[in-house]
């Protein structure tokens, strides 16, 4: 269970998130959905302890991890631009986050291969990342980010990048992934067909606070303001 309670994010004195307050349930698939700047990659950066918290309180299974570094917190994350690294091979690339655990080097490969397969991308697993299409890359760090077996998921704006057919079949292959793996996953989105397609709960924000969270049948019926009336659309 993920748990942000009175949670902060301040940069110099702008308070980019003033108070938020969310919980999402072990094995969830929720969007976070919002327009450019609303504060999506800065909730999910402080979820990833890659920011921290000015203020409040951010739960992982009723633990405080306000002060847990990146690398031992159980999350995978796939970058809005995917962030390989580009001079090692894509094998390396997917045992990178391994690299701080104590994983016996067979045991890990092991790993590289299983997800590999899991996400298709066994057979480039000697490639280097400029070697590879927009999808395939796609692909290879969604790899990296379930190699750890995180206990959450995130991805922010993974399939931005991609054309509208391959933007497509990525969100059925990350679905059915999460059917797969029941990993609780967060979806950050300002798309929301993606999110409405996707999620089982989406998040509405705006300027940094929340405005609406219930499934996407709420937001297209039941908006609670214009805002999410108009950002969501009408029914299809
Ligand atoms: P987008 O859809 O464009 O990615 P977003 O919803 O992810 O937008 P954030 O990146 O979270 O938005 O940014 C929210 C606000 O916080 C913006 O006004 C941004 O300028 C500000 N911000 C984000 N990171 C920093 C930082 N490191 N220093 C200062 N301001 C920041
Ligand atoms: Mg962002």
């Amino acid at each position: 269970k993920i748990e942000f309670r009175h949670v902060v994010k301040r940069f110099g004195a702008v308070d980019v998130i003033p108070d938020m307050n969310l919980v999402i349930d072990d094995g969830e698939f929720v969007a976070l959905l919002g327009p450019s700047g609303c504060g999506k990659s800065t909730s999910l950066f402080m979820l990833a302890g890659i920011y921290l918290p000015s203020g409040g309180e951010l739960l992982f299974d009723g633990r405080v991890v306000n002060e847990v570094e990146a690398r031992d917190r159980n999350v995978g994350i796939v970058f809005q631009s995917y962030a390989l690294y580009p001079h090692m091979s894509v094998r390396d690339n997917i045992l990178f986050p391994l690299r701080f655990k104590k994983t016996p080097r067979d045991e890990a490969l092991a790993r590289v291969k299983a997800v590999a397969e899991l996400v298709r991308v066994e057979e480039l697993l000697d490639r280097r990342p400029g070697e590879l299409s927009g999808g395939q890359q796609q692909r290879v760090a969604l790899a990296r980010a379930l190699v750890k077996e995180p206990e959450l998921l995130l991805l922010d704006e993974p399939l931005s990048n991609l054309d509208a057919s391959l933007r497509l079949s990525m969100r059925t292959e990350i679905k059915s992934l999460h059917a797969q793996l029941g990993v609780t996953t967060l979806l950050v989105t300002h798309d929301q067909i993606e999110a409405t397609t996707m999620a089982d709960r989406i998040i509405c924000m705006r300027a940094g606070r929340i405005e609406q969270v219930g499934t996407p049948d709420d937001l297209y019926l039941r908006p609670s303001s214009l805002f999410v009336a108009g950002f969501i659309g009408s029914p299809p």
